[in-house]
C-alpha cells in the first residue's frame, strides 16, 4: 500500500542517535495509525549511520533508505529525500531529535485542515551555546530585512508540505539550496505550529562554523539582491564625499596658505577605500560563483543505494538529478 506519510530524515554521523529517533518516530507514526514511510537519508556518514540503518531496515518494511556517495550537505539531503517521498504529505526532520517527533501529529491535523505548509515555529531553544543563539537570531533578522519573500523568522527546516508542494519543490532545479526559502517561495496556504527546540539527544552539531556560513550565504544570494546594490550605494555615497573633499582640498590651495597636512590622511583614506573596494569585489564574486555553479549544471547529488523503495534502486537512478 502507498504510504500516506513520508518523514524524511537527513544524517551526517549520527551513530549516536539514530537508534532512538527511529524509536521514536515508529511509536509516534504508529500512534497516527495510518501508513507511512521513513525515509533516511546518509549524507555521506564515516560512522556506522549507514550499518545501522540497514539494520533497522531488514526488521522494518516502512523503512527506506538513500545512501549518497559523499557528503552533499543537509539542505541537499533533505532536498533528495523530497525527490523520492511517495506520501501525501511529506515531512522532514532533524536526526538529532532537537525537533520533538510528537510535533508531527499536531501538524497532521493542521494538514487535515486543509493547509499545504506546516511549519515548526521555535518558541526557545534549548541547550545551544549563547554563540548558535545570537548568530541564529541575527541570520532569521537579516534575511527577513533583506529579501521580498516572506521567510518566518526562528522556523528551521522541520515541517510538512503536502504533495503538491513536493512536487514543485523537486522541480526548482537551483543547486544552492535554501529549502525553508524556496517553501516560502513556493506559496499555498501556510501556517505554523509552536514548539521548544530540545537538546540534541546525543553526539554534537554537525553544522560547524564553516557550513553555517556557506547556509547563510546561500540564503541571502539565492534570494536578495541586495547585497549587490550596495556597491551602488556605497559608490554614489563616496563619491558625494569625495566632491565636498575636492572642494575643501581647492578652497585650501587657492585662499589659503595652510600647510598641506601629512600623508596619515591619505593613507588612511586609501586603506578605507581599499577594503571596501575588495568586500565589494568578494560580493560580486559570491554571486559569480554561484553562477558557475548553476552553468555546469551537475547532478544535485549521487545515490549509492536506494533501499525499500517500490521499484528498487532503478527508481533511485531515474530520480538522481
Ligand atoms: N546534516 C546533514 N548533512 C550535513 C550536516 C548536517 O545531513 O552536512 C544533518 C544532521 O545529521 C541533522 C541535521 O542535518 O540531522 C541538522 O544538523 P545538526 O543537528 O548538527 O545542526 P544544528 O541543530 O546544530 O543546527
Ligand atoms: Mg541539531
Amino acid at each position: 500500500m502507498d504510504p500516506k506519510y513520508s518523514i524524511i530524515v537527513p544524517m551526517f554521523n549520527e551513530e549516536e542517535v539514530i537508534e532512538v529517533t527511529y524509536g521514536r518516530l515508529k511509536e509516534v507514526m504508529d500512534r497516527q495509525g495510518e501508513p507511512y514511510e521513513l525515509v533516511f537519508v546518509n549524507d555521506g556518514s564515516r560512522d556506522r549511520t549507514v550499518e545501522i540503518v540497514n539494520r533497522i531496515c531488514d526488521g522494518d518494511a516502512n523503512v527506506r533508505l538513500i545512501n549518497f556517495s559523499r557528503n552533499f550537505g543537509h539542505q541537499v539531503a533533505i532536498s533528495a529525500g523530497m525527490d523520492y517521498a511517495q506520501g501525501q504529505a511529506v515531512v522532514v526532520i532533524d536526526a538529532d531529535l532537537q525537533d520533538p517527533p510528537e510535533v508531527i501529529l499536531e501538524m497532521i491535523k493542521k494538514w487535515k485542515e486543509g493547509y499545504d505548509v506546516v511549519y515548526g515555529k521555535r518558541l526557545k531553544r534549548k541547550g545551544e551555546t549563547a554563540f548558535k543563539k545570537v548568530t541564529a537570531l541575527l541570520f532569521y533578522r537579516t534575511l527577513r530585512s533583506m529579501t521580498s519573500v516572506d521567510i518566518p523568522v526562528d522556523t528551521g527546516d522541520f515541517r510538512l508540505i503536502d504533495r503538491k508542494v513536493c512536487d514543485v519543490m523537486s522541480r526548482l532545479t537551483e543547486k544552492n539550496r535554501f529549502i525553508r526559502g524556496m517553501v516560502s517561495w513556493v506559496g499555498f496556504n501556510q501556517t505554523s505550529v509552536e514548539y521548544v527546540r530540545e537538546e540534541r539527544f546525543a553526539g554534537e552539531t554537525k553544522y560547524p562554523l564553516k557550513k553555517m556560513i556557506r547556509f547563510a550565504l546561500d540564503a541571502i544570494t539565492s534570494f536578495s539582491y541586495k547585497p549587490l546594490k550596495l556597491a551602488t550605494y556605497l559608490g554614489f555615497a563616496l563619491s558625494l564625499f569625495s566632491f565636498v573633499f575636492l572642494l575643501v582640498v581647492l578652497y585650501q590651495r587657492l585662499f589659503t596658505n595652510m600647510t598641506v597636512p601629512g600623508w596619515t590622511s591619505l593613507l588612511a583614506s586609501n586603506l578605507l577605500f581599499n577594503g571596501i573596494v575588495l568586500i565589494l569585489l568578494g560580493i560580486i564574486g559570491e554571486y559569480i560563483g554561484r553562477i558557475y555553479d548553476e552553468s555546469k549544471n551537475r547532478p544535485l547529488y549521487i545515490v549509492k543505494e536506494a533501499r525499500g523503495f517500490r521499484g528498487g534502486t532503478e527508481a533511485g537512478e531515474r530520480h538522481e538529478r
